[in-house]
């Protein structure tokens, strides 16, 4: 089994849902007592969170890439970034270490190709919403990216800083988002990618009469093929 190496704490609410889905996906495709073969490098996510408010993409760049030689140096064979939005600072990891990148948006596109789909709302950070990192991937592979309008932008971002990342869960915010997700329905989206490693705590697919893209559960699952050398 290859070693997984994860760059988390972005936030540690997802990073805990990361290692268990590692696990259990071990668990289920060869079972006994094989669990995932890891390690983790975890942030104090202040840190990252007030870079990011800074919109200083080079500082952020130079401590994603000291984390990821951290994961090189330890005997990681993979690195899982396990946060949407620092996929942002890809390049410069794989421009300064040998190992690949397992990326969350070619496996998230894998898996709507998977399921016939061309046209997906794409829900996250503003970051991940407005630039282009995540939507250029999916476009190259011929599926066409919704996302909410500004306002709608701001509370789903909103709520993820305010609330999930602190694991703060609430009724009203999950009316907001399948609220917003309703609309983008109606704009024609036949799936929706929770392009938030946060976001499957608050909304699941029983809430929702779409396809869900649960990118946090995409990204783990396919990194345990990708150790134990299965197809998907
Ligand atoms: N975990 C998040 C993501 O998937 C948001 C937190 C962060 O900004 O890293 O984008």
């Amino acid at each position: 089994m290859k070693k997984i190496g994860m760059i988390g704490g972005m936030s540690w609410e997802s990073t805990q849902l990361y290692y268990e889905l590692l696990n259990k996906k071990v668990k289920e495709l060869i079972g006994g007592f094989h669990s995932a073969d890891c390690v983790i490098e975890s942030f104090d996510f202040a840190q990252v969170a007030k870079l990011q408010k800074q919109d200083d993409w080079k500082a952020l760049d130079a401590l994603m890439i000291q984390r990821a030689k951290s994961l090189e140096a330890a005997g990681a064979e993979m690195i899982l970034i396990c946060a949407n939005t620092m996929h942002l600072c890809v390049d410069a990891i794989n421009r300064n270490t040998n190992i690949p990148i397992v990326h969350i948006a070619k496996v998230t596109a894998e898996k709507i190709k998977g399921l016939g789909l061309n046209k997906v709302a794409l829900l996250g950070t503003k970051f991940t919403m407005e630039r282009d990192f995540f939507r250029k991937i999916l476009e190259e592979d011929n599926i066409a990216v919704l996302v909410p309008n500004q306002m709608d932008r701001d509370l789903v971002h909103d709520t993820i800083y305010k609330e999930l990342v602190l694991g703060v869960l609430t009724e009203s915010s999950k009316k907001t988002y399948l609220r917003i997700i309703q609309d983008l329905k109606i704009r024609g989206a036949q799936g929706v990618i929770l392009g938030c490693t946060e976001i499957p705590l608050l909304i699941h697919q029983e809430d929702v009469d779409l396809p869900l893209f649960n990118t946090t559960k995409i990204h783990a699952e396919k990194a345990v093929y990708l150790a134990l050398e299965k197809e998907t």
